[in-house]
């Protein structure tokens, strides 16, 4: 079986991590140092926060920017649950602004037409790895005073229009088992804003500025060495990983564009995504549902994923919750429907390729 993701870390890291062991100090040192260098370095923000997950990484910042009563953050109805669990977690509303059908990224026009003056966060999603479009999404937050906080936990590395993920206001990236660089578990913040940097140094270790010196209520959101020496042990590796993840895509690409009933994700003109996932559409037209499909392909050995099934909120525990407003997001809810990923990961060979596009054209092909 092709699988949808495969976690094979490089033989760097079993060293690493036997280092940090042996050395003694556990906790956050020298190696979250040196992953937080490699994000400040790779997005060009003047600083980058390790935190303990991605989660983690969308809420401290929601804290830190210290929201009015009431304020909300407009997002993607289409995203794993954490982007909204986070905004919970902050105390602030949950607005959402309907994704595009053709890439499955918020719509910078539905994002307009959701800002209200209790807005005070644009959360974007860059979703399986492709950037929102940021450019637009600047404009408009700089039309109405807003902050953006990018949800990058997909997008490490990825570009568009010469910006690269985590160089805008306030990203959050997740460093998760399965993300495109991960501590197993772990996140990080990055921000050219001093001050909120400052404050979320502060925040994630207990309040405390200096020793003993508490200036706020803070939290434990720190991350340790030992997660760390996974990440930085992957660092040499990253580029020839993220390009593998873009040849497969080319290929797979290349490979189903004209198939009927398939309708592959668009890539926006000046965008370079990083692939997290390989995301198609199978829409009405095509011979075999989506479960249908996900069956045959299983039986052919190529792994397949629905991420995610339904919009966000609908499941009970959002539909009726006070913090939430759901409004109707058609192409989300038709996206839930239709969306099936494919294996994409840096570890495919050329004939898992080749295994992957036969069998969907063998049940699609007219
Ligand atoms: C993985 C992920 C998160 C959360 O990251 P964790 O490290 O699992 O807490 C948030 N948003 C998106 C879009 C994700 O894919």
């Amino acid at each position: 079986m092709i699988p949808i993701s495969k976690v094979q870390l490089p033989d760097e890291v079993e060293g690493l991590v036997l280092e940090v062991l042996r050395s003694g100090a556990l906790a956050q040192g020298r190696m979250v140092e040196a992953l937080e260098s490699w994000f400040a370095e790779t997005t060009g923000a003047t600083h980058a926060i390790a935190v303990n997950s991605g989660t983690t990484a969308l809420v401290a910042p929601l804290e830190a920017l210290d929201l009015a009563p009431g304020a909300e953050v407009i997002t993607s109805p289409f995203t794993f649950v954490a982007t909204i669990n986070a905004i919970l977690e902050a105390g602030a509303r949950v607005v959402f602004a309907d994704v595009r059908l053709d890439d499955a990224l918020i719509d910078p026009d539905a994002v307009d037409a959701a800002v209200t003056e209790r807005t005070q966060v644009v959360a974007p999603v860059h979703l399986y790895g492709q950037m929102a479009d940021m450019a637009r999404l600047a404009q408009t937050a700089d039309t109405n005073g807003l902050r953006i906080l990018e949800d990058a936990a997909q997008a490490h590395l990825a570009t568009r229009d010469g910006l690269v993920a985590g160089s805008g206001d306030i990203a959050a990236f997740s460093l998760y088992g399965t993300k495109n660089l991960t501590t197993a578990e772990g996140g990080m913040i990055t921000t050219s804003d001093d001050e909120l940097a400052a404050q979320l140094r502060i925040l994630r270790n207990q309040g405390m500025r200096q020793r003993y010196e508490y200036v706020m209520a803070g939290h434990n959101y720190r991350l340790t060495d030992v997660h760390a020496a996974i990440g930085v042990a992957q660092l040499p590796h990253i580029d020839r990983s993220t390009e593998n993840r873009r040849h497969n895509a080319a290929r797979l690409s290349e490979g189903l564009v004209d198939l009927p009933g398939i309708a592959v994700l668009s890539v926006a003109a000046n965008s370079n995504p990083v692939w997290h996932q390989f995301t198609v559409r199978v829409t009405d037209e095509a011979r075999l549902d989506r479960d249908q499909l996900t069956v045959a392909l299983a039986e052919h050995g190529v792994g397949s994923g629905v991420y995610y099934p339904s919009a966000v909120y609908d499941y009970d525990c959002y539909r009726e919750h006070p913090d939430i407003d759901i409004t109707p997001n058609p192409h989300a809810e038709q996206l839930g429907r239709e969306v099936l990923s494919l294996p994409v990961h840096p570890h495919l060979a050329e004939g898992d390729l080749d295994q992957i596009v036969s069998t969907m054209r063998r049940f699609l092909d007219d």
